[in-house]
Formats: structure tokens, sequence, C-alpha cells
């Protein structure tokens, strides 16, 4: 059997891996829960063996978060017998507990317990590429946050088309709760509606629309039913004419206009089906003049800036002013606050590389895209968007409908799990679900699943040859990073990086080891989360370079990410050193010992 033995004592942690490997198993061990709890999810295992007390995340710790990630595989405690009672209670919750072995262990007991194990394996379910993730009613609770983010869960997504600024700031606590108890930064976006029109709200949230009946959509608020409902936006209203089509729900339904009216207008069910309260409605052919950016955006916009949220996301983006326009409203100096720029209108479309230019991420949002240009097209258009976000280093989130089965169901479609594949092997530096954990039977299951997708197609993934060399041919690209690239054989990549300036340039090359962002700021390091492959190592004291290495070095081994005799890389990028020397880049290779 394979076994990791989680034991901060070295004289113990010897003995007993000397007992295992007599007993022909292979053990790899670790000091504390945390590092348990990195290579349990990087590696397979079959039986974990943990200590109970123990620094950095004790055993607990550590059980609870094995519980989310790999329930199957089972755990055998150790612990001294002077807690034994009190231990052997608490253990009582722990479903994934098959054994306890009171210290100092007797190779009899062992031998015995060893016979009886049935072994599963734990789930490799590391990954680089990131994962935002919706949050609402199903999602809320700090409990399931903090699973989802041991599942993988990178971004928490508040969409501002759904719920009262109540719920988001109490969706916005538990998400800053949840990252706190597991120590791993998350950064929140902020989804900001745009001139997106919706549906008003259905009698007891969902009506079924029969083709060939006859519904009105008028201006006055109302609750929805078969015979008419309302919409948000009643100046479009009068835009309408006859024979145009409405489109509802990212065009799952189709209705058209058999009447035109400045309060009402009477449709016919072109496609019918279940359309519940708030959904999109798309007019593909009506000309509209909406802003880009609503009033109910701005007041969105101005309390996010009052809530510390990270990144901001504008809906329908038609071109680069648009961005431009939003980054005035965030008041100046305000550096913590990124945008992202939809991409859903064809105009969006045709004007990309300006809108790259200026955005800080960009997103994919093949739902409404999907409606607004010919459906087939939307994989070309993502392809082609995730290769210029790439050439330009801008981070992209592909979006939409990734996992939409799982809303409700245990399991993904063949077809959705493809399209998940796809979109990492293309590059995308995150995927996004939308439905399926806001409003899902199972968040924590789909982002399971989803992890385990990105991490399978991730093993697969060559590094690319041909990014590395134009990175180094890129003018003005620092030289100590274009080192780091062509670096064969270290077991992570350091980057000293406190004000986040150079670390971006490291995500995208496909690495297969962990690139580590130091810093010394919170905000960088949530900023960070829309990057692949970056694990950011707060460190908060003023010290010296040589300190700040030594102090990020133990993190590092702490956390799991490198062990004794590995090679670790480290780089900085511009800097006066103490002696004053103008450094613009520099690369060290340092020894874990
Ligand atoms: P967008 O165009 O911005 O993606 P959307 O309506 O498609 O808006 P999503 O965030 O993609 O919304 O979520 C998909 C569906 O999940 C929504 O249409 C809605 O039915 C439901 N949903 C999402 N968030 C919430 C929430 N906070 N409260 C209730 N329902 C929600
Ligand atoms: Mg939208
Ligand atoms: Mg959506």
């Amino acid at each position: 059997m394979n076994i990791l033995l989680v034991e901060d004592s070295p004289v113990v942690s010897m003995l007993l891996k000397t007992q295992l490997t007599k007993l022909g198993h292979k053990v790899d061990t670790v000091e504390n829960g945390q590092q348990g709890f990195h290579r349990a999810t990087s590696r397979h295992y079959n039986l974990v063996i943990s200590d109970i007390v123990m620094p950095h995340w004790d055993g607990f710790k550590f059980m609870e978060a094995m519980l989310v990630i790999s329930p199957q595989c089972p755990i055998v405690v150790i612990s001294s017998s002077v807690e034994e009672e009190t231990v052997r209670q608490r253990l009582t919750r722990f479903p994934n507990v098959i054994g306890f072995l009171p210290k100092p262990v007797k190779a009899d007991k062992l031998k015995e317990l060893m016979e009886r194990v049935k072994s599963y394996s734990t789930e490799n379910v590391r990954k680089l590429a990131r994962i935002v993730c919706t949050i609402g009613p199903s999602s809320q609770s700090p409990e399931i946050l903090g699973q989802m983010i041991l599942a993988g869960m990178d971004i928490a997504r508040l969409n501002f088309s759904h719920g009262t600024y109540e719920e988001h700031h109490e969706r916005l606590m538990a998400v800053r709760a949840a990252e706190e108890k597991w120590s791993r930064p998350v950064a929140i976006l902020m989804d900001l509606c745009g001139p997106k029109i919706r549906t008003g709200e259905m009698r007891d949230n969902k009506i079924t629309l029969t083709p060939g009946a006859r519904v009105i959509i008028q201006a006055e608020p109302l609750e929805g039913t078969e015979e008419r409902f309302s919409t948000i936006a009643p100046e479009i209203l009068p835009d309408l004419r006859v024979g145009d089509p409405i489109l509802l729900d990212d065009g799952l339904l189709e209705l058209i206009v058999e009447e035109g009216g400045t309060t009402e207008v009477a449709c016919r069910v072109v496609v019918g089906g279940a359309l519940k309260s708030s959904k999109g409605i798309n007019l593909p052919a009506t000309p509209l003049s909406l802003p880009s950016i609503t009033e109910k955006d701005k007041r969105d916009l101005a309390w996010g800036q009052d809530h510390s949220i990270d990144f901001v996301a504008l809906s329908f983006v038609r071109s680069a002013k648009d961005i431009l326009e939003v980054k005035k409203l965030i008041s100046a100096g305000n550096r913590n606050l990124k945008i992202v720029a939809k991409i859903e209108k064809p105009e969006a479309v045709e004007n990309i590389d300006e809108i790259i230019k200026v955005a800080d991420a960009i997103m994919i949002a093949r739902g409404d895209m999907g409606v607004e240009l010919p459906a087939p097209r939307v994989p070309w258009v993502q392809r082609e968007i995730i290769k210029r976000c790439w050439l330009a280093n801008v981070p992209v989130i592909t979006a939409t409908q990734m996992l939409d089965s799982m809303t409700t169901n245990h399991r993904p479609t063949r077809a959705e799990v493809t399209d998940v594949s796809v979109a990492i092997r293309e590059g995308t530096d995150a995927v996004m679900l939308s439905g399926e954990t806001a409003i899902g039977t199972d968040p924590l299951n789909v982002v399971r699943t989803m992890a385990s997708i990105i991490s399978e197609e991730e093993s697969h993934t060559e590094p690319s040859d041909n990014h590395c060399e134009l990175m180094r041919n890129h003018q003005g690209f620092n030289p100590a990073l274009a080192a780091a690239a062509s670096l064969g054989n270290a077991t992570a990549v350091m980057v000293l990086d406190f004000k986040g300036e150079i670390y971006r340039h490291l995500s995208k090359w496909n690495r297969s080891i962990p690139t580590l962002l130091v810093t010394n700021s919170l905000h960088v390091a949530r900023h960070s989360c829309i990057y692949k492959n970056i694990d950011p190592i707060i460190i908060k004291e003023d010290l010296t370079r040589d300190q700040v290495v030594l102090r990020a070095k133990d993190e590092a081994w702490k956390k799991g990410y490198i062990g004794s005799g590995d090679v670790l890389a480290v780089i900085e990028g511009e800097r006066l050193t103490k002696g004053g020397i103008a450094q613009i880049g520099a690369f060290q290779i340092i020894r874990v010992e």
C-alpha cells in the first residue's frame, strides 16, 4: 500500500516508517496536517496514518479537510494514551477514521490493524487552472464555502443581477470567514448586471410557456403568470416591432412580437418551456439605445468599493471606452479593484484587442454570447480570445454552462467534461460555475468534479517550448523570468514580488511545478487567484531580503510545496539592493535542507 504518514515527531515518524516498510508498504512522511493535505491531494495514497497534536494544522483539521476531498480514503489515528479517551470521543465525528493506535505504537498492534485495512485511493485534485464559483442560496454558508475552497474554488462570484445588498454582504463575510479558516486567499468578484434586460418575478418563481400560446410582456411589475409577466427594463417595450424575436433565459425560449405598444407588448410563444424569475431577455433584431453602465451599476460599484471587493466584472462591454469609463468611477488610488471585461456582444468580439489592452482580465460570457452571436460561432470565438489573452498575458475566464447538468444531477454529461477539458487545453486561466454552485443541489460535488477534470487534463499538458521561446524573445522581458522559464528540475519557483508586478509573467507557461508568490499584501495574494499556477505566501513583517527567503521557504515547507533535498528557484525583479546596486532581476537556486 502507499501510505502517507502525518507525524511531527521525527523519532516516531522514523520508527513507524521502518515498521511499515518491513511489512512491505511504501511510506511518505510529512510533519503537519496542511503538508499532509497538500500531499494527499497531489498523489495517490491508500491509507493515511496521522497524529492528532501537531503544529500548524492539527490532526482534526486535517481529517476535516480529507473528508471533503477524499471521504473514501481511510485514516488511522495515532495519539498518546494520556488524551486517549477525549480523542476517541471527538473521532466519532469522522467516518473516514477507521482505527486508533495509542502511542507508543506497538508493532503487533500495527500489524494486526494493517491486515484488516481495506484500501481506497485518494484522488489527485491539485490543479493549476482556477475555478470561479457563483455564490447563491445553495453555497452561502461558511461551512460549504470552506469545503468549496478546499475542493478548489479560487474566486467567489457575487452576481449583482440577483439578490440584495444584505445578501451579498452576508455572502462576502462568509467567504472571508472560510478563507481565514483554511488560510487560503480567495478573491471576490462582483458581477455588475450592465444593461441586461430581464423578466420580473414569476408566481412561485416559475411559469411554463406553451408553444403557440399568447403571452403579454408589460411595464408594470406583477407576479408573472402564463398569460402575462413584466420586465425590469420597460423602456425597451416601445422599441419592439411586430415580428421581432424575443429570446429568454440565454435563448432557451423564444417569443415573437405580434402587437407593439408602449406599456405592453403581445407575443406568441415559438419555443416554450419553464421560465423562472429574473431571467435574461435578448432582442437580437431590435435596435436599442441602452447605456453601457446603468445607474444601478454605479450604485453597485460604489458598494463594492466600500466592501473590499477584488474584481468587478462589466457585462455587455462594447469597446475599450466602456472599461475606461468604469476606471474613472473607481476612486483614484484604489488599486485593489481590478476590472474584468465580459465579452458577450458582437461589438466586443470585434474590438477584442483594444479591450484586452485596457482590461485587467477577460471573461468569455458564453451565455449571452450564444444569443447575441450565432451559437455555433461561440467555440471559435472562445479559442481566439484565449489565444489573444495568452499573447497579451491577460488572464481569461471561460464561463457559462460548463457543468450545467450538475445543477440537479450528481454527474456531468460527457459533453460537459469535454467542454471543460477543451477550455483548459486551449489555455484558459479559469473556468466558471454559475447556477451549478449558486442554486445547485450539491455545489461541493460540482467543484470537486471540475477540479478533477482540470487536474486530469493538466496531467497530459506538455510544457510549451513555443511559449517559453516567445516570452524569452519578448522585448523588455525580465531576464530573470526568462531564466526561470528554461528551468528543468527545480521543485518550485519562488517569486519575491511584494507589489505583484512580475509574477503574472510566470503564470501562463503551462509549468508543471508550483510558482510561489511571496508578497506582504493580502490584496496582491487575492488578485493572484485569477492566474494559473500561482500560490501566494504572505509575509507581513519587515525583514531583510535573505530573511524573507528563509521565512518563505519555511512557509512553503509547512504548506507542503517543498521537502528536504529539493531544489528551489528564487526570482526577483527590479530593486535597489542594500549595497546600492540597481538590480533589474535576480535568479538564485537554493537547496532545501
Ligand atoms: P449573467 O448573465 O450575469 O450570467 P445569469 O442570470 O445567467 O446572469 P448566473 O450567475 O449565470 O446568472 O446564474 C445562473 C442562474 O442561477 C440564474 O439565472 C439564477 O436563476 C440562478 N442564480 C444565480 N445566482 C443566484 C442568487 N444569488 N440567487 C438566486 N438565484 C441565483
Ligand atoms: Mg450577463
Ligand atoms: Mg449566466
